[in-house]
């Protein structure tokens, strides 16, 4: 019989009705003689409202007492399913990240698990007990409350189902799988069988926020078996009926693009009448490097008239402020006095992603005439080997994710 690890998301377990549901879920694979250890997020909008709490108190917080708050939405979650299930007659515990112990590094907020302590895990699977583990967060070596950032709880699964060496780790959502776009933006969308792990960690990292791309990354290293499929039908994982993830070489049909992707987490800079001289990118991403800020896509013109150039780069539209407040100081200390900046929240980046352009070529061309068609304006590109990837305004989103789902032929035809 399998030893599995089930993890269900916010929606998942967001009343108690749904709690109800996740312990019938648990129970049936239990009675079925596996063996389960379950990961939960905190019911739906809860995280939510805890970060926005923090944010009233100070946009400026302390993360360590951010993670104290919004870590408390599984805590609750936890307690109630081993409720449940103990009613339903299954030995069941919760257990808080700081109690396995899941420990991780000391990057409040956005932590990484460094290690979980199995022990007395594998006592609980010897009893024949359900743990019931609460997602998202761990504990730092200063013995301090962490969580894994926004989506944590996939990441949590995963690293529990490689650290007990499980069968099979069941992340159960609130659609049928992986599809090729979002179900909730393309109706069209179709439900993947199958998707290997190359594909879902470019998709995840570009936005199909289904799988935190932590717990891609982590699955992938770590050869976990994972499945996505929805808490809401009636089959357990066991009857496999969701998407699974793959290695290449298992991959069934091999498709030219797999997905279709948009965020809308970026922001874009603009920098107009740079001195061209050799350095100046240095002097512009140093101190953002330097500062954690992750820049994306970058684009840099040449007017090799005037010896200046305009360079055009994405960062996190989280961090948005932050660029402008570190460009402003240094503009002042390394003399870029005569630049100027220009900067919009109104992007969205679509990203095509498939291992099928690893050999084809016209792929990207096929999306530039499609935007084109639809007289969409791109304002950035930036590829990998499995993807390509556009900004472009926010307004025209929809209109490009349907109309590049249809040109690549992904379109369900049900
Ligand atoms: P959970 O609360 O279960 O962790 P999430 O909201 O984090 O669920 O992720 C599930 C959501 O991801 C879906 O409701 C869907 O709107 C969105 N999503 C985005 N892209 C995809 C995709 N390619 N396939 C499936 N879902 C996707
Ligand atoms: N509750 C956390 C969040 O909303 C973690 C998760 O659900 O995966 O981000
Ligand atoms: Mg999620």
């Amino acid at each position: 019989m399998a030893l599995l690890v089930m993890k269900f998301g916010g929606t998942s377990v967001a009343t108690i009705e749904a709690i109800e549901n996740v312990a019938n879920k648990v129970a049936a694979e239990v009675r079925a003689g596996h063996s389960a250890a379950v990961v939960v997020s905190a019911m739906a909008g809860v995280t939510n409202q805890l970060v926005s709490y923090c944010q009233e108190i100070s946009p400026l917080h302390d993360a360590r007492e951010y993670d104290a708050v919004v870590s408390s939405g599984e805590q609750v979650t936890s307690g109630l399913l081993a409720m449940a299930l103990q009613k339903r007659g299954i030995n069941a515990r919760s257990w808080q990240g700081w109690q396995i112990p899941i420990l991780t590094d000391r990057s409040h907020a956005k932590a990484r698990i460094e290690d979980i302590d199995t022990e007395k895990f594998k006592q609980q699977f010897a009893g024949n007990a359900v743990a019931v583990v609460a997602g998202f967060q761990g504990i730092s070596p200063e013995g301090r409350i962490t969580t894994l950032g926004r989506g944590g709880s996939d990441t949590s699964a995963v690293a529990l189902a490689a650290a007990v060496g499980a069968d099979r780790c069941d992340i159960y959502t609130d659609v049928k799988g992986v599809y090729t776009c979002d179900p909730g933006i393309v109706p069209k969308a179709k439900k993947l069988k199958q998707i290997c792990y190359e594909e879902m960690l470019e998709m995840a990292s570009v936005g199909a926020k289904v799988l935190q791309t932590r717990s891609v990354e982590m699955a992938m290293k770590e050869n976990v078996c994972v499945q996505v499929l929805s808490s809401f039908a009636d089959a357990v994982g066991s009857d496999l009926k969701g998407t699974l993830l793959v290695s290449e070489d298992e991959l069934m049909e091999k498709a030219l693009i797999s997905g279709i992707t948009c965020s809308r987490d970026d922001a874009k800079i603009t920098l107009r009448k740079l001195p061209d001289t050799p350095g100046v990118a240095a002097k512009i991403f140093g101190p953002l490097a330097e500062a954690s800020v992750n820049v994306d896509m970058i684009v840099q013109n040449i007017a090799a008239d005037t010896k200046m150039t305009d360079l055009t780069f994405t960062v996190p539209r989280a961090d948005l402020e932050r660029t402008i407040s570190i460009f402003n100081k240094s503009i002042k200390n390394e003399g870029l006095e005569g630049c100027e900046m220009e900067h919009s929240s109104d992007v969205a980046k679509i990203s095509i992603v498939g291992i099928g352009m690893r050999s084809h070529a016209g792929v990207a061309q096929q999306m530039f005439q499609t935007l084109a068609d639809k007289g969409i304006n791109i304002h950035v590109i930036s590829t990998s080997e499995i993807k390509v990837s556009v900004l472009i305004g926010e307004e025209y989103a929809e209109l490009a994710l349907r109309a590049l789902h249809t040109a690549y032929g992904l379109d369900d035809a049900a």
